[in-house]
């Protein structure tokens, strides 16, 4: 049996887990997930691989929480999926803070910095630190690695990075951190192979999902961000609204009797496309309603992207190329034609056949600028990271 590695998202009630090889992480043997932990848990997993997918339902009782979940899912592997037993763990972790600018072996004091940030991400980091710590327990010589969603974007210069805030609270680590950045260092990495002048150039990366950021990349490394310290900012997103005038916050302090539960209820699952539509946050969904307000909401996610593109551009001094990436990114030609169309004046000339049929690339040849469709893979970038840091099947084939 090949040595695999085992990567795990946990999330507040989910964890998702693939299992790539060993010696070849780009392989993806298998993904799955564990879902409605302490409610109504399910796993399901498929793989082409094996030639095999399975649902398994469990009592809330058998699996309250992650702990449950994680022994749930190496004993599910184990069973049923020809023996797979992993040689390390990779856990995507969204907050990497001002110390990690790379992925890590994880130990106590790096678990210990990983906690210290649950303020800087509330809805996310407990949730990876619950995961870590789940596993350690349950398999403690398995060696753990953390991947941060911040850490790509580390080689931004100070004014990419900072608010205009008061030097105490920056240095109190109140600053732009960015986030998405396990996805555009796997697109960086086949910017290479896709378009050398993008590899080499200026390129922006939109990362459309739930979640939806813009990176701007100066050969291959992040210049500019659209979030912020948190991963509200920036886009209008499935259910947050993006950039907000920070006088709003204090007008529904202050005039609407709001306190800091209910606004982050509201920004953090009331707003955006599912805000402005009052249809769904699930652009499929808006794409297909005939409701005006479906449009309206679809009308703004574009606006704002196009109006974000040319911040970018700013920030690069010109832009070479526009990459789409993630859910939205990936499968709405309608989105990526109103886009490269508010971008016209950058240079792009949408090829529109190619835009339906899903690339890779989107704009005719002589077009200025060069936009591309990029299908992101988030857990095999973190695969690769663990393999490097551990050496794993450094005697096979390398990977890339
Ligand atoms: P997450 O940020 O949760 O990983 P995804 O990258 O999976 O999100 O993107 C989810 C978004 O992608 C949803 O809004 C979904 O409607 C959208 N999406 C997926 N497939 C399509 C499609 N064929 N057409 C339009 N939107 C799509």
């Amino acid at each position: 049996m090949t040595d695999t590695i085992l990567v795990l998202n946990a999330g507040s009630s989910s964890i998702k887990f693939s299992v790539h090889d060993g010696s070849r992480p780009t392989a993806t043997i298998l993904d799955g997930q564990i879902e409605g932990i302490g409610v109504a848990p399910r796993l399901v997993a498929t793989s082409k691989a094996l030639e095999t997918s399975a649902e398994h339902r469990f009592a809330s009782s058998e699996v309250p929480d992650h702990d449950a979940a994680i022994a749930k899912i190496l004993v599910w592997l184990a069973e049923h999926s020809g023996g797979i037993r992993p040689v390390a763990a990779g856990h995507r972790v969204v907050h990497g803070g001002e110390r990690f600018s790379g992925p890590v072996r994880i130990d106590a004091t790096v678990l210990a910095e990983i906690e210290r940030l649950v303020p800087l991400a509330p809805l996310h980091q407990p949730h990876h630190v619950a995961a870590i710590r789940a596993l350690a327990r349950i398999a403690p010589d398995l060696p753990q690695i953390a991947c941060f969603d911040t850490s790509f974007h580390r080689t931004q210069d100070v004014l990419a990075r900072s608010f205009a805030l008061p030097r105490a609270l920056t240095e109190r680590g109140i600053r732009r951190y960015g986030f998405h950045g396990i996805s555009y260092e796997y697109i960086a990495s086949m910017l290479d192979g896709l378009a050398p002048t993008l590899a080499r150039g200026r390129t922006v990366v939109a990362h459309l999902g739930n979640g939806a950021s813009l990176c701007a990349m100066r050969e291959g490394t992040s210049v500019a961000t659209s979030m912020g310290m948190t991963a509200l900012d920036g886009l209008v997103m499935g259910t947050r609204p993006g950039n907000l005038d920070p006088g709003v916050i204090l007008h529904l302090m202050q005039r609407e009797g709001m306190d800091a539960e209910r606004i982050e209820q509201l920004l953090y699952h009331e707003s955006g496309l599912l805000g402005v539509s009052g249809v769904s946050s699930d652009m499929r969904r808006l794409l297909a309603s005939h409701e005006p307000t479906a449009r309206e909401a679809i009308d703004l996610f574009v606006h704002r992207i196009v109006r974000e593109v040319g911040s970018m551009a700013a920030a690069l001094g010109g832009i070479d190329g526009l990459v789409f990436t993630a859910g939205i990114g990936e499968n709405a030609p309608a989105i990526r034609a109103g886009v490269l169309g508010g971008c016209r004046w950058l240079g792009f000339e949408i090829d529109e056949a190619a835009n339906l049929r899903g690339g890779p690339e989107l704009t005719r040849p002589g077009s200025k600028a060069l936009s591309f469709v990029v299908a992101t893979d988030e857990n095999s970038m973190i695969a690769r990271h663990v393999r490097e840091l551990l050496r794993i099947g450094s005697n096979s084939t390398p990977d890339e």
